[in-house]
Order: structure tokens, then C-alpha cells, then sequence
């Protein structure tokens, strides 16, 4: 059984494509001069309707998680993470926590962005304990 994938619309196509190039990129709206999540056709807050485009950090705190012990599907293996993360940038983010074990995690600790393929043309960010990349 195979992952469902996101079927990305037009104001979401320019995220994947970004994230296919193991990029972070979030819409800023220049008059708020913040950054939004997730994209969107207007700004949430004062309803411009020019955003653009920008890399980010990919870097951001745990705020809270969970762990699943048993898997929506059998495309999933349990357990793993899933974690609310607040981004430098602003945004907050619901996202997998990969490579650490669930006893290791906290709320409040720093991790990074990586990128997991789950099908030919979509990789999804993932996140990572900050300073444990490439252990
Ligand atoms: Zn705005």
C-alpha cells in the first residue's frame, strides 16, 4: 500500500516544487513582513493578494507532539512523530520528527528541515533534532 501523496493545487505547486529541490520556501506578504503557512491565495491578515515566494531556514522549535503507535494505514510504520513546529520565521508547521527516537524528544528542542521522497515527484519536509543531522 502506497503513502497518499498531496495532489498540489496551483497556489501550492510553487511549496513542492521547492521542497522537490530540497528547498523551504514560505509566501511573505510584504506589508504584514511576515510569512505565512500554509499557501495561500491572499495574505490572512491584511488580505493582500501579492505574496512571494521565499526560502527560509528550515529551522524551528518543538511546541508539541505526538507519538502514533499505531498507523492510520499499512503504508505507514509505527511508531513515529508527529510534531507541531514553530518555524524562526514565524509560521507554525504539523510535521513528522524522523531519525530520533519518540523517549528523545521534548518540547522545546531546536530542529531542522530535511526532505523525504514519498512518491517520484513529492518529497514532504520532514524534521530533525538540530545537531544530530547525519548521525
Ligand atoms: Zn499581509
Amino acid at each position: 500500500m502506497s503513502r497518499p501523496t498531496p495532489r498540489p493545487s496551483p497556489t501550492e505547486l510553487p511549496f513542492y516544487e521547492a521542497c522537490a529541490r530540497g528547498e523551504l520556501t514560505l509566501q511573505h506578504c510584504e506589508p504584514c513582513d511576515r510569512f505565512l503557512f500554509y499557501p495561500r491565495t491572499h495574505c490572512d491578515h491584511c488580505h493582500n493578494p501579492t505574496l512571494n515566494w521565499r526560502r527560509v531556514s528550515g529551522k524551528g522549535t518543538i511546541v508539541s507532539y505526538t507519538v502514533v503507535r499505531r498507523a492510520v494505514s499499512e503504508a505507514f510504520t509505527a511508531p513515529y512523530v508527529i510534531a507541531l513546529i514553530d518555524l524562526v520565521e514565524g509560521p507554525r508547521m504539523m510535521s513528522q520528527i524522523v531519525d530520533t527516537k519518540p523517549e528523545a524528544l521534548a518540547v522545546g528542542q531546536s530542529v531542522s528541515v530535511a526532505f523525504e521522497a514519498w512518491s517520484d515527484d513529492i518529497k514532504l519536509p520532514v524534521f530533525k533534532l538540530h545537531g544530530v543531522l547525519g548521525k
